[in-house]
């Protein structure tokens, strides 16, 4: 039988500003829900950062209890999905689909385990409808301009979780100033769509959800209109207005407290530089697995702790290549004990302070230097590797960039034999072009296209 541990969990939540031990609303089942991505590009090393953090707090989870839902949404209509869909051509369904599963991908090469729970905002618009009914039931809103609007003046906690004044509120990013506002720090719950843009009926009109509202609805749908959720993640850049907001949402629609741990991760930074399009300093995971293995990327996100900055640079690099070679040929010479399931408690101690990933490499590297003289600390380096997700079983080298591009590759099959059946030879041929330089061989068979490398 599995067995549990019984240590105690300490994590520092944002709600109180201090490291606290957890406690479950319910032992028997944790609930724990992290905002995911808005599917428009390609995931880089500050995404993978705050997907990795909550996939060691998971592995934690499971450690101690018998049962954990671990929810990362997927936001699939947004504005800046609609902006991709215009420069790509494509539509805002193609382009969400086509970026979820490169994420998805990306986030298993990476030795993510996969959340319980991967709900998509448009499959969830009938509870987003529900829970701004209830919001606005509650007495908490107002509408204009056709767009219907959360009252902050009407929720007298506004703005304690991020500890913001108005000002600072007014200047700090990603509000929207907006002539139908009350106030420029309230938001929209639901706006309204023209016909070319995505959109569904509800009782506003037809039209989209707001950003802030889907996750609260999710977590609902999910967990029950009157529970509690447990705990609740992101990128620190979340906290103000995503979070808050999150926050006056799932009391108003309530009446009950929303979430009763927060923990934030800190930034990637390139070079010390914060990563932007404009500075062309964005490492994106699908280019830096060609030319490092996953697990050193692994390893290099965890080299950091979570709620300090993570420096990537080329020493990061260098350090976390040199270990993980290290940790690759003593886990290789002693793989007939990879079985070990339960010899990790050293490990599982260091992490339950706040997973301390810092501390946790030093273990394992001082763990690693004694597993050559006895059984026990061998037994405890395997174990502790399976526990952090380190896979070493299959081959760890920098990934070709066909396995990566397989949804590339697919979607330009599809599309060359689309334009092939309305007999436009010359788009074909462009596409069998590119392919080529791609090093992608196709063949066409009676009824489908394979494809294989060069
Ligand atoms: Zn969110």
């Amino acid at each position: 039988m599995h067995k549990y541990h019984s240590m105690k969990i300490k994590i520092f939540n944002t709600l109180t500003k201090k490291k606290e031990i957890f406690q479950p609303a319910n032992e028997d089942c944790v609930n724990m829900y992290v905002c995911g991505p808005t599917v428009y590009s390609n995931p880089h090393i500050g995404n993978a950062r705050a997907a990795l953090i909550p996939d060691i707090l998971f592995r934690l989870l499971k450690k101690r209890y018998r049962k954990v839902n671990y929810i990362r949404n997927i936001t699939d209509v947004d504005d800046k999905i609609m902006d991709a869909a215009k420069s790509e051509k494509k539509t805002v369904f193609e382009i969400s689909k086509k970026y979820t599963k490169i994420y998805q991908q990306n986030m298993s090469v990476l030795g993510l385990l996969e959340p319980t729970f991967q709900p998509k905002v448009t499959d969830n618009i009938p509870i987003i409808i529900e829970t701004i009914n209830k919001i606005i039931d509650g007495g908490f809103t107002y509408i204009a301009d056709n767009h219907v609007l959360f009252d902050t003046e009407k929720f007298p906690d506004y703005g304690k979780f991020s500890n913001r004044t108005l000002d600072e509120m007014i200047d700090g990013v990603r509000i929207e100033i907006a002539s139908y506002k009350k106030s420029p720090r309230d938001f929209v719950l639901w706006k309204p769509s023209d016909k070319e843009q995505p959109g569904w009926d509800s009782p506003w009109g037809y039209g989209r959800p707001g950003w802030h509202i889907e996750c609260t609805s999710m977590v609902k749908k999910i967990i029950g209109m009157d529970n509690i959720l447990d705990i609740h993640g992101g990128g620190n850049d979340l906290i103000f207005p995503h979070h808050e907001n999150e926050i006056a949402q799932g009391f108003c629609a309530t009446n009950t407290k929303y979430c009763n741990y927060w923990f934030h991760n800190g930034i990637v930074l390139v070079n010390k530089k914060k990563m932007s399009k404009s500075l062309g300093n964005v490492i994106l995971i699908n280019d830096l697995i060609k030319k490092i293995s996953p697990m050193t990327i692994r390893l290099a996100l965890m080299s950091a702790h979570y709620r300090q900055p993570l420096n990537w640079s080329a020493s990061t690099i260098d350090e976390s290549i040199n270990l993980i070679k290290k940790f690759e040929k003593i886990f290789n010479d002693n793989s007939s004990i990879n079985n070990s399931e339960d010899e990790c408690d050293e490990l599982v101690d260091i992490l339950s302070d706040d997973l301390n990933t810092p501390e946790a490499m030093t273990y394992l590297s001082s763990v690693s230097k004694k597993a050559k003289a006895n059984r026990h600390d061998k037994k405890a380096f395997i174990s502790s590797c399976n526990f952090l997700g380190f896979d070493f079983k299959n081959d760890n080298k920098p990934v070709k960039e066909t396995l990566i591009d397989e949804v590339v590759i697919k979607e330009l099959i599809n599309e060359r034999n689309l334009a092939r059946k309305n007999k436009d030879f010359d788009k074909a041929d462009k596409i069998r072009q590119k392919l080529n330089q791609m090093d992608i061989e196709i063949e066409d068979l009676a009824d489908r296209t394979v494809w294989k490398i060069k």
